[in-house]
C-alpha cells in the first residue's frame, strides 16, 4: 500500500476508498468541494415540515446491491421497505388513466400493433426486452465488458432501434419505458443498445429485481454520513481540487482553501469525480493518455430535474400512487408514501432535454411548472400546495449530471475508463464494470477495484 493518498470526492467510491485504506493504516485526505459527504447520496430535508424528507439522488436498493448491503451492515444503517414496494403504478396519457394490464390498455385505445392487443405492459416487456436478452445469452450475463462478435451489433444500435426491430409499435414503446430507461433520464434513440441489454438481464433491472427493495431508514444521507463519522478530520470539505500534476517523484494536488490555493503531496491520488465535472481540474502535467482524455471529454450525463411539492393532504385517490406521463413531467408519485402524518410529498420527475429546458427556469417557476401539470392530472393540487423545491442536477455544483448514459459506441470507451494513469486512479459509479445509470453499489464496487489497485502498486 502507498503511505500517502489523496482522494479527491467524499461521494460513496472516495468515502469507501479513503475508509478502506484508512484501516489499513494509509494517511488517507479526503477533498471535497462542497460541504457534505454523500455527492448523489443527498436527502433534502428542507423546505419541508413535520419531519418530511425526500431524496434527491439515490433512493432504492435492491438485495443484490452487495457492495451497499456489505457496508450498511458493517457501518450499522439501518434499511427499511422501499417507496417502490407496493406501488400503484399506471399512465396518464391523452389525459386518461389507465393501468398497465391487458383489459385497461385494451379500454385505451392506444394505437398498438395488431399483434399488440391482449398484451399487458409485461408481457410486451417480456417480448421486447427479455426474449432479445436471452437470445443473447451466456454472452451478455459474462463479466467481461469487452463485447463479443454476437454483442458487437447492440454497441453500434440504439435501444429503440432493437425495441423497434423487435416489432414494438411507438406507443408499445412509450409504455415499456418507463420501467427502464425513462426513469434514468435516457434516450432511447442515443442510448446502447448493448448496455442497455445488459442492464435488463441483470439482477438489477426492475423487471427482475428481487422484489424486497429497500432504502436506508431515515435517509439515503445517513449512509454516507456514517462513513464520515468513522473518517472524521481526514476529509476535508469546501476544498474543491483545481489541479492534479504527477512525475516520477510523487503526485501534486492543488486545492482551494477560501480564497487560498494549496497543495498537497502524494504517493498516489484517486479520483472520483464524475466526469460530467472533470474538466473543473487541471491535467496538464499529469500525463494523461489519449484515450483517458478523450474519454472524460465524450461520455454523456443524463439531465434529470426532481420536483418536490408538499401537499397538505393526500388529494388523490390511490394510496402509494405512481404515474408515468405523457406531459413534460414524465413520472409523478408519492414520495413519502410510509413517512406519518396527513402531509405528503409528491414528486415530479422530468428527463432529457425536457429537464435541460427546466433547469433554465428560476426555482419559483419550476415549481409553478410542476404544479400546472400536476394540477391538470390530479385537480386540486393548486390548492393543497404548501411549499416545494427542486434539484437539476446538471446544476449541482462538481456534479453536473445525474449519471452516465452509455451512448451507442459506449463500449470502446469502457476500457479507458478506470484505467490508472501512473500515480493518479480512478474511481466513480462511471468506473464501474457496466455503469449503466449510476448505482451506489456500483459506486462502491469502484471503491474496492481501486484499494485493490492501489494494493498491488509498490510502496511509492
Ligand atoms: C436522480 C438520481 C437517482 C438515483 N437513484 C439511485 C437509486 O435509487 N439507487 C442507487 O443505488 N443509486 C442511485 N443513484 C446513483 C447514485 O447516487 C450514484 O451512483 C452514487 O452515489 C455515485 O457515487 P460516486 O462516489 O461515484 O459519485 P458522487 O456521489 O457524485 O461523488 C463525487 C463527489 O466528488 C465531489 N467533487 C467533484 N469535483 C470535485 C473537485 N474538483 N474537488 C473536490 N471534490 C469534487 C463532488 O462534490 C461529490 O461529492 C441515483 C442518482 C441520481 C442522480
Amino acid at each position: 500500500m502507498p503511505d500517502r493518498v489523496v482522494v479527491i470526492g467524499a461521494g460513496l467510491s472516495g468515502l469507501a476508498v479513503a475508509y478502506e485504506l484508512a484501516r489499513r493504516g494509509t494517511d488517507v485526505t479526503v477533498l471535497e468541494a462542497s460541504n457534505r459527504p454523500g455527492g448523489r447520496a443527498y436527502t433534502l430535508r428542507e423546505p419541508f415540515t413535520d419531519g418530511l424528507y425526500a431524496e434527491a439522488g439515490a433512493m432504492t436498493l435492491t438485495p443484490h446491491c452487495h457492495y451497499a448491503m456489505h457496508y450498511l451492515r458493517e457501518l450499522g444503517v439501518e434499511l427499511e421497505t422501499a417507496d417502490l414496494v407496493g406501488s400503484q403504478f399506471s399512465y396518464f396519457v391523452g389525459n386518461r388513466f389507465f393501468g398497465p394490464d391487458a383489459d385497461s390498455l385494451d379500454r385505451a385505445g392506444l394505437p398498438l400493433a395488431p399483434h399488440e392487443k391482449g398484451l399487458s405492459v409485461a408481457d410486451m416487456i417480456d417480448r421486447y426486452v427479455r426474449r432479445a436478452y436471452e437470445a443473447l445469452e451466456p454472452d451478455i450475463t459474462a463479466a467481461d465488458w469487452a463485447p463479443t462478435p454476437l454483442l458487437e451489433p447492440y454497441d453500434r444500435r440504439s435501444v429503440y432501434e432493437v425495441l423497434s426491430g423487435r416489432g414494438a409499435s411507438p406507443a408499445a414503446i412509450d409504455l415499456v419505458e418507463p420501467h427502464f430507461l425513462e426513469m434514468r433520464g435516457g434516450d432511447l434513440k442515443t442510448a446502447s443498445a448493448l448496455s442497455w441489454l445488459r442492464h435488463e438481464s441483470s439482477p438489477h433491472s426492475l423487471a427482475n429485481a428481487d422484489p424486497r427493495w429497500s432504502k436506508v431508514k431515515g435517509g439515503t444521507d445517513r449512509f454516507p454520513r456514517a462513513f464520515a463519522e468513522r473518517l472524521k478530520d481526514r476529509i476535508r470539505y469546501r476544498a474543491p481540487v483545481v489541479r492534479v500534476a504527477q512525475d516520477d517523484e510523487g503526485a501534486r494536488v492543488t486545492f482551494l482553501d477560501g480564497t487560498r490555493m494549496r497543495s498537497v503531496d502524494a504517493d498516489r491520488v484517486v479520483v472520483t469525480v464524475p466526469f460530467s465535472a472533470i474538466r473543473h481540474i487541471d491535467f496538464t502535467d499529469a500525463g494523461l493518455s489519449d484515450a483517458k482524455q478523450a474519454v472524460m471529454r465524450r461520455v454523456k450525463y443524463s439531465s434529470i430535474v426532481r420536483v418536490y411539492l408538499q401537499m397538505r393532504r393526500r388529494f388523490w385517490a390511490q394510496d402509494n400512487a405512481s404515474f408515468s406521463t405523457d406531459l413534460p413531467v414524465r413520472w409523478v408519485r408519492d414520495a413519502t408514501p410510509r413517512l406519518p402524518g396527513p402531509r405528503k410529498i409528491l414528486e415530479c420527475l422530468i428527463t432529457g432535454w425536457r429537464a435541460r429546458a427546466l433547469a433554465v427556469l428560476s426555482p419559483e417557476e419550476r415549481i409553478r411548472f410542476a404544479l400546472e401539470h400536476v394540477e391538470s392530472m390530479l385537480p386540486g393540487a393548486r390548492e393543497h400546495f404548501e411549499t416545494g423545491t427542486s434539484v437539476v442536477w446538471d446544476q449541482q455544483p462538481y456534479i453536473e449530471g445525474a449519471y452516465i448514459l452509455p451512448e451507442v459506441g459506449h463500449s470502446s470507451l469502457m476500457p479507458a475508463m478506470r484505467r490508472p494513469e501512473g500515480r493518479i486512479h480512478f474511481a466513480g459509479d462511471h468506473t464501474s464494470f457496466e455503469p449503466n445509470g449510476g448505482s451506489m453499489t456500483l459506486a462502491l464496487e469502484s471503491a474496492a477495484r481501486t484499494v485493490l489497485e492501489l494494493g498491488s502498486t509498490a510502496n511509492t
